[in-house]
């Protein structure tokens, strides 16, 4: 009998919130949601700070607009990739990759063949610190994992699912236990070689708190209703 070709299982990396690492492994787990719920006004502004080796910028920004209209399309959220030169303060969503030449706590080795593929913020960082105090910060990270204790094989579908995963938490899901769902724990078979699709339990969980429907009837009363406002 062949061997089997053992492809590794990619796992996430857990939540962070405030600094404070949930472990994947905790006998309790990170399965609720986080408390924090992000603007639906206005975009999630978005900025790519690093590279995967072997991706351009370009592509790597592609891929992640592709996760991004994902959410978007099921849900009231809207996402904007920050203009360059965007203040940090200003970049909502901060998506980041720990280098090869990295070693970052954030991700020790497995020593069951499998890897941590990256971790997210558990929901949005909500700062009213600053001056002036009526202007909230809103702040969430995707980080990827791309040292030596990383996956070494990342693709293109593979950044994409692990991506679309990542930024569930970073919006404010935890994990589910709904087999083959996107925000499930474990992404099997080194995450594929297809893009994977939201399902049904990923959708109903981000509408629990981002609901489409009445936010576009809202949009196109007030587009239709604005010659009423000439008088
Ligand atoms: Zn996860």
């Amino acid at each position: 009998m062949a061997p089997q070709t053992k492809k590794p299982t990619l796992l996430c990396g857990g939540n962070q919130q405030y600094g404070r690492a949930r472990l994947r492994r905790d006998p309790v787990d990170d399965l609720s949601d986080s408390q924090n719920e992000w603007f639906t006004d206005r975009p999630i502004k978005w900025m790519l700070y690093d590279t995967i080796v072997g991706f351009d910028k370009g592509i790597m920004e592609n891929i992640i607009e592709s996760a991004l209209s994902k959410w978007a399309a099921v849900s009231s959220l809207t996402f904007e990739k920050a203009a360059p030169d965007t203040a940090a303060d200003d970049v909502n969503l901060k998506i980041k990759v720990s280098g090869p030449s990295v070693v970052d706590p954030d991700f020790p080795a497995q020593t069951d063949g499998s890897w941590i593929a990256a971790n997210a913020s558990w929901g949005p960082g909500i700062s009213q610190l600053w001056k002036p105090v009526e202007k909230k910060i809103y702040s969430a990270h995707v980080k990827f994992n791309n040292t030596s204790s990383g996956p070494n094989n990342w693709n293109v579908n593979q950044i994409h699912n692990v991506f679309l995963h990542e930024v569930g938490h970073a919006l404010k899901l935890g994990h589910t236990l709904v087999e083959g769902a996107v925000m499930g724990r474990l992404m099997k078979e080194g995450g594929g070689n297809q893009d994977i699709q939201l399902q049904s339990d990923d959708i109903a969980r981000i509408q629990k708190y981002y609901k489409p429907a009445s936010a576009k009837r809202r949009f196109r009363r007030a587009k239709g209703s604005v010659s009423a406002f000439r008088s």
